[in-house]
């Protein structure tokens, strides 16, 4: 039986644990996974750093830099090797989507093409009306200063959340075949929903989430089942919340538990919760 958590960092990303990777890897081990992938916020394209609108703050720490590219594939398969019959470490990252720069992405992915066994496709940055772009998980501060309609007229934000979704779908769906692609948390957006107290996505967002699954299943890619937000206070679900889970379930989509640690510690965390709902939807209650 695999046991596999599909989505997990390093002390590269640089806004998590300064742990080794062999701790995460040993959690891993310790809590019965047969297949464990490492998958740090690749580099952001140099000219997306160079023009970043974001908060300071987030500038060096979304993701690993490009100097350390070879340093993080070194300790990649150094763990390979250390707990090879152990556990099936695999090679991995997660991309960020950013709008007007799919071709420095597609050039990246490329270049690594035969390094990479598996990605996580994510949307963490957004563009917002005054052409500014901003992390939509940095802190509840970020999102209303960069997003203000997030307490007013959240569904224009889910909107351009699920639309730029969708670009991201657009932009796989142009990536060579043999790329393993794994569409990251898909309800990131909802992060701080306790906090702006966000209602449910409304019909027309509903039928916009309907349309991704649906591309999702024809490009035969995956969804991260992300247990990230059940640790988050101010998130309480899975990413994509249940209900989505159930549709991409009828869909026949592959769903892959991610943890999402950012620490050795959250290795694996919740995956139960996952399974027996998977069970349950399986079962059809
Ligand atoms: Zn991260
Ligand atoms: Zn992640």
């Amino acid at each position: 039986m695999v046991k596999k958590d599909g989505h997990t960092h390093t002390r590269f990303s640089h806004h998590g644990s300064d742990e080794r990777l062999d701790n995460y890897i040993e959690q891993a081990i310790s809590l019965g996974f047969t297949t464990y992938v490492v998958t740090e916020h690749a580099p952001l394209p140099t000219e997306f750093l160079a023009h970043f609108t974001g908060p300071v703050a987030a500038q060096n720490s979304s993701a690993m830099l490009s100097a350390e590219l070879t340093s993080y594939q070194k300790e990649v398969a150094r763990v390979q090797k250390k707990y090879a019959g152990q556990i099936d470490v695999k090679r991995g990252f997660e991309v960020d989507y950013l709008q007007n720069y799919e071709s420095d992405i597609r050039q990246f992915l490329l270049a690594q093409a035969d390094w990479i066994d598996e990605i996580v496709l994510s949307v963490h940055f957004l563009t917002n009306h005054d052409q500014l772009v901003a992390p939509i998980d940095f802190d509840p501060k970020t999102l209303a200063t960069y997003f203000p309609k997030i307490t007013q007229s959240p569904q224009v934000i889910f909107e351009n959340y699920l639309a730029t979704i969708q670009k991201s779908l657009d932009f796989a769906a142009t990536l060579p075949d043999r790329f393993v692609v794994r569409i990251g948390h898909l309800t990131l957006i909802r992060k701080y929903q306790k906090y702006f107290n966000l209602p449910q996505f409304d019909s027309s967002n509903q039928l916009r989430i309907d349309n991704l699954l649906l591309q999702i299943k024809n490009n035969h890619f995956q969804l991260d089942l992300n247990t990230a937000g059940l640790r988050k206070p101010y998130n309480g679900e899975t990413y994509p919340t249940t209900n989505i889970i159930k549709k991409a379930h009828d869909l026949d989509i592959e769903m892959v538990y991610g943890s999402d640690a950012h620490e050795a510690s959250a290795v694996g965390q919740d995956y139960h919760v996952v399974e027996s709902f998977l069970t349950k939807v399986k079962n059809k209650y």
